[in-house]
């Protein structure tokens, strides 16, 4: 019997008292996921046990055969998760089982719905592990030690799950944690030795560390029947034990990678597809690399948790190692393990070692040839990039080395489909391409209604040209870092002279020569009246619909990129658009015979609308409401 003392009652953190209620009430069709969480974690307390034995092995106390125990009690209803891990002190166990301390909790919550099959899959995703053992007791005792303590420091935490726990000192002869669950009315189906083994191989059979369940033997009389008093208990391993991705690829089911997925991504879901691979040579190390199918809630945060699980020599070092992938690959989800570093290496020697570098750009071609090979399977790459397409554009600012490669992942709409979605590829275009033509042309602008019907498309629609529309913030920044894929340079059709190369052909040249000319005068009439507004005048051939656009210098900054910097309090030099003119359109031609002031309202109008059918804003509004309600009343 242990005497508990200095006994104390303290309240959970709000977070977590809301967590509870969501999680008993939400996850109750997936409850035995309890079982799981609370062996993934004693399985992490022995690898950080071991971890922290590499320089004092007199933590083990002794006792090096790190293992987890599982037993039962069918008539007490209760079941019992035993680990001899790092253990845990009395503030830790404060802190661990009464608070949430992973970063983001409010975002989090901020997402539940209150739908129960959505919020399920969140709180797998936000692995609040320990917690879920509520979901099938209704009270949990735990008794821990720290490894290397005194005896007299172990402690217990009790709690009915319901907004308290309580906290007490005790004697404890073994270091680690043992967890007992007192299993509600309609769960004591789990004290069950069959119901057990079988969850233990379903979900645990790729942990290393030896999951054992208790094994009763009785001596048996001539006639076979167990002889009462004679029971012995033997120890059973009933996990595979062996570290999944040490085992070769052959040998390992979709299932099993499939379960591993769950236990490194703290995910409920699939993933969509994984990599394993064992590389021998100057380098060594083994991967298992997965993508995900759901973007975890932090992938936008500057702090989010990314980065693969680093084991050196199977020994487990840290989690959410981010040195050996890139930003933009930070969905990315797994495990490296390596011989190529040492065993005491830090986050700091991470930065400094070169072989991490080689690591990571053999991972990151490990990575994006994944992807590659996922996109064969067009709408399991759909989802992909619908989910983490726009953290994949980061990659050609990032990684100029596999600019390339990263392209031929980016999907797109474009005027092929019209359609909102993105989902056609650069490679896709490049083989559509008109006879003639050189350039890969795109739009930019706010939102897909924009871009599709801007009047610079309307040369290109004529003529039947493909142009890229894109409509995502980040998108001017990336083709600012993507400037030519499959030896055809991309070019935004809102910049520069027009240039259709030999789509068009020499009389059609010659004939707009001839147009330019004719409008000479006009053209001069045109940037008189509106002086300094604009940077150039000139008549167009782009245009068939509209009177008028505006375009931007070849080098200048896009108007999409200019007002996400505006909008982040960067003042940007005042750039002065080139007006075009559409010589056939009617509103030029009236333009041509009008004289004096109405002249320069019609010049103004024009300008005008331009700009707003670019999306811009106008620096005077009233002004321009002013002068068409002239020449509508006029
Ligand atoms: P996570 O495993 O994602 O950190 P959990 O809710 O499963 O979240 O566990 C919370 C924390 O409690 C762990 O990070 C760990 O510090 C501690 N903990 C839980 N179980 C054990 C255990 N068996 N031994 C030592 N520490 C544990
Ligand atoms: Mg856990």
């Amino acid at each position: 019997m242990t005497t508990a003392t200095h006994e104390e009652t303290l309240g959970f953190q709000t977070e977590v008292k809301q967590l509870l209620h969501l999680m008993i009430h939400s996850l109750y069709s997936n409850r035995e996921i309890f079982l799981r969480e609370l062996i993934s974690n004693g399985a992490d307390a022995c690898d950080k046990l071991r971890y922290a034995a590499l320089d004092n092995d007199s933590l083990y106390e002794g006792d090096s055969e790190l293992r987890i125990e599982i037993e039962h009690d069918a008539e007490a209803g209760t079941v019992t998760v035993r680990d001899n891990g790092i253990g845990m002190t009395r503030d830790e166990v404060i802190s661990n089982l009464g608070t949430i301390a992973r970063s983001g909790t409010a975002d989090f919550l901020k997402q539940l719905s209150g739908e129960q099959q959505k919020d399920a899959r969140l709180i797998g995703q936000f692995g609040v592990g320990f917690y879920s053992g509520f979901i099938v007791a209704d009270e949990i005792s735990v008794r821990t030690r720290k490894a290397g303590s005194d005896k007299a420091e172990g402690v217990e935490w009790r709690s009915r799950g319901e907004g308290e726990f309580t906290v007490a000192d005790i004697e404890r002869e073994a270091h680690g944690t043992e967890i007992v669950l007192h299993l509600k009315e309609d769960a004591k189906e789990f004290a069950d030795d069959f119901r057990l083994q079988s969850l233990v191989r379903k979900y645990s059979d790729h942990i290393e560390v030896p999951v054992r369940m208790p094994k009763v033997e009785s001596a048996r009389d001539d006639e076979g029947n167990a002889i009462e008093g004679s029971e012995i208990t033997t120890w059973e391993t009933v996990n595979e034990a062996t570290a999944l991705w040490s085992r070769p690829k052959g040998e390992i089911s979709d299932e099993e990678y499939q379960a591993f997925y769950k236990h490194v991504a703290h995910d409920f879901s699939d993933p969509l597809t994984w990599s394993h691979n064992k590389v021998e040579g100057k380098l060594e190390y083994t991967s298992l690399l997965y993508v995900p199918g759901r973007a975890p809630f932090d992938l936008y945060e500057r702090d989010g948790a990314r980065g693969v699980k680093l084991y050196v020599q199977r020994v487990f070092i840290m989690d959410d190692a981010e040195q050996f992938l890139p930003l933009y690959l930070r969905f990315i989800k797994g495990v490296l393990d390596t011989r190529d570093l040492s065993l005491n290496v830090s986050r700091e020697l991470l930065q400094q070692d070169p072989k991490v570098e080689k690591i990571r750009s053999a991972l990151t071609k490990r990575a994006l040839d994944m992807l590659k090979k996922l996109a064969k399977d067009k709408p399991a790459y759909q989802t992909f990039w619908n989910t983490f397409g726009s953290v994949l554009k980061e990659g050609p600012a990032e990684d100029f080395a596999n600019r390339e490669k990263i392209a031929g992942l980016l999907r797109f709409s474009t005027t092929h489909t019209d359609s909102a979605t993105q989902d056609q590829s650069l490679a896709d275009y490049v083989e559509r391409m008109q006879e003639g033509q050189q350039k890969i042309y795109y739009i930019v602008a706010d939102s897909f209604n924009a871009a599709k019907s801007s009047p610079h498309l309307e040369i290109f629609r004529k003529k039947g040209i493909e142009v890229v529309l894109l409509h995502d913030r980040v998108d001017e920044w990336l083709m600012s870092h993507l400037n030519e894929y499959d030896g055809k340079a991309l070019v935004d059709v809102a910049k520069g002279e027009l240039d259709l190369g030999d789509i068009e052909g020499e009389e059609e040249k010659q004939a707009q020569e001839e147009t330019a000319k004719a409008k000479e005068d006009l053209v001069k009439r045109v940037k008189e009246a509106l002086g300094d507004q604009v940077q150039e005048v000139k008549v167009t051939h782009r245009l068939t619909d509209s009177p008028a656009c505006v375009v931007l210098p070849e080098h200048e900054m896009g108007f999409q990129m200019r007002r996400i910097m505006e909008a982040a309090g960067q003042p940007m030099p005042e750039v002065k658009p080139i007006l075009e003119l559409n010589p056939v359109h009617a509103l030029v031609a009236k333009l041509e015979g009008v004289e004096g002031e109405a002249f320069g309202d019609l010049a103004h109008v024009l300008l005008d609308q331009a700009i707003i059918a670019e999306g811009g804003h106008l620096d005077d509004p009233a002004a321009y409401v002013k002068r068409l309600n002239a020449l509508l009343t006029a």
